[in-house]
């Protein structure tokens, strides 16, 4: 076996996957925009019929559902939408915060870098440059998925 193969099959076997690999945290991602939404007190927790879901919602011409888009939340608060996983209430949420409040909070909560954990080759942060983020990525982020 040549050097470089040895190297290479070392550094494979010795990969910790909890420090070198991303993960897209998906729906659980809905909590730090209702946290956000929460500071920012443009939401409250059990505020009944502060959102309604009606099955979509429209981001740059583009309608995104409901994962229960055939049969609609409704009227709904805070907490239900978030025990109904629902996204546009959260979609919403990061268009009333907005890219660049949305951002200090990903900063605030250390999304945008690495943690500096002592053991090597801890990933970078999988989020976009906070100026190449638009609606349509705004509502990914808000949601934690490319729908
Ligand atoms: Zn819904």
């Amino acid at each position: 076996m040549e050097q470089s193969e040895k190297t290479k099959n070392l550094q494979a076997m010795w990969r910790n996957k909890a420090i070198s690999d991303t993960y897209e945290p998906g729906s659980t991602f809905k909590l730090v925009t209702a946290s956000a939404a929460l500071e920012e007190k443009i939401a409250e927790v059990d505020k009944e019929g502060e959102f309604c879901c009606t099955g979509s919602i429209e981001v740059a011409g583009v309608r995104i559902k409901c994962w229960r888009h055939y049969r609609p939340h409704g009227s709904e608060s805070l907490r239900q939408g978030l025990m109904n996983s629902c996204n546009p209430v959260f979609i919403g949420l990061g268009q009333k915060l907005g890219v660049h409040k949305y951002y200090e909070y990903l900063e605030k909560f250390g999304f945008l870098r690495r943690t500096g954990v002592d053991l090597p080759g801890e990933a970078g942060s999988i989020f976009l440059k906070e100026e190449k983020v638009g609606p349509v990525e705004l509502r990914n982020n808000s949601i934690w998925s490319k729908v």
